[in-house]
């Protein structure tokens, strides 16, 4: 690795090691042709290990917004409940809006997780058929309790989406054990690779369910990722050159183990929120609560005067980049994203980094 990698804590995209970089330099392939197949064949069976599935995993040439309204246009019709914490999750709201959807929303507030039980509340009475939820909101750095969710979902007949953008590859999710029905995620979060790839799976029973949804569209159609994934083809030309990152990157996910994986984003968040406790009395604070802590991005509290951009700026100055605060925490947080590659290591030096700037007083 180069002096260059670790220093870079944006929440997405964050630090890809120059390797995966490099990976993106070799000559171009045709995408109908042997080679490619035994490529998409080698990355599917990296994602297989990173959704913990059995299914197809499908590769979309877009930015994870795209798989999220692939969700949406392929979800059977009728009413959708959209769970809302935060800038992320009010996004696959308006997806639903904007797409035609009849959405309501159950919205807490940014910085709060949801209830399973008050979410039971809402769906008894089958008014509902599809709801929406953030996994990771990596606008608050709270993460929800998915698997509970999905639980009450499926127990009163209601289909579950999950963005797990910023939580596949750092916090535990089981696609086959936990029966999800549709989870996405991006290239450029925890699986520590460029932006501008986006990856989903989805249930036998979704994929029948989107062949009779009207107004899928084309590029976004589960139906056909679905039929194409089987030969290992992606329906349309796909972004080869972040595919070589993504076969590159999923060997090194692969050989590190998902456990293990997982372990090392948990001990990350705790060296954040160590910190967060030791600085408590004098400046900063965590927004999210004991107990709903996402593994993968924490968004940090600088009371005032303290101003989130002057500091990141000061930061930056010795090196490391910071991500600013999102929606409604904008201007009062800045987040710091430990994830994908980073290490206890780099998260402690970036933290340093933020005391000197704290003990200088210059933000
Ligand atoms: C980053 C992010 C998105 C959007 O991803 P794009 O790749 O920018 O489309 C959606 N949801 C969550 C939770 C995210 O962190």
């Amino acid at each position: 690795m180069t002096a260059d990698f670790g220093k870079f804590f944006v929440p997405g995209p964050t630090d890809v090691r120059p390797e995966v970089l490099a990976a993106m330099s070799q000559p171009m392939i045709a995408h109908r042709g042997p080679e490619f197949e035994a490529m998409f064949g080698r990355i599917q069976a990296g994602l297989r290990a990173v959704f913990r599935t059995e299914r197809p995993v499908y590769v979309s040439s877009s930015s994870a917004t795209g798989l999220m309204e692939a969700g949406i246009r392929c979800a059977p019709a009728g009413r959708m409940l959209a769970l809302v914490n935060g800038g992320f999750s009010e996004r696959f709201a308006k997806i639903a809006d904007m797409c035609g959807r009849e959405c309501d929303r159950y919205e807490v507030p940014a910085g709060s997780a949801h209830d399973p039980g008050e979410l039971r509340k809402r769906l008894v009475g089958k008014k509902y058929v599809v709801i929406t939820v953030v996994h990771s909101e990596t606008s608050t750095g709270v993460l929800n309790d998915v698997r509970a969710i999905n639980e009450i979902a499926h127990e009163q007949g209601v289909l579950c989406l999950i963005d797990s953008v910023s939580g596949l590859g750092g916090a535990p999710l089981e696609f086959d054990e936990w029966r999800c029905d549709y989870v996405l995620t991006g290239s450029q979060k925890a699986l520590a690779l460029p932006p501008g790839l986006a990856f989903a799976a989805a249930s036998a029973d979704f994929v029948e369910g989107a062949k009779q949804s009207h107004g899928r569209g084309v590029y976004f159609d589960i139906a056909e990722f679905d039929e194409f994934a089987l030969k290992n083809q992606t329906p349309n030309t796909p972004a080869v050159s972040l595919l070589y990152a993504a076969d590159a990157q999923l060997k090194s996910i692969v050989a590190e183990g998902m456990e293990a994986r997982w372990a090392r984003h948990a001990a990350m968040r705790d060296v954040v929120i160590a910190w967060t406790e030791r600085t408590r009395d004098t400046v900063v604070s965590i927004v999210a609560r004991p107990g709903e802590r996402s593994p993968t991005v924490s968004a940090i509290r600088l009371p005032p005067p303290l101003k989130p951009q002057g500091f990141a700026t000061e930061v930056r100055r010795l090196g490391y980049t910071l991500g600013a605060g999102y929606g409604a925490l904008r201007d009062t947080t800045f987040r710091i994203g430990h994830m994908g590659d980073h290490t206890i290591e780099s998260v402690r030096e970036c933290l340093d980094a933020c005391d000197s700037v704290l003990r200088g007083g210059t933000a």
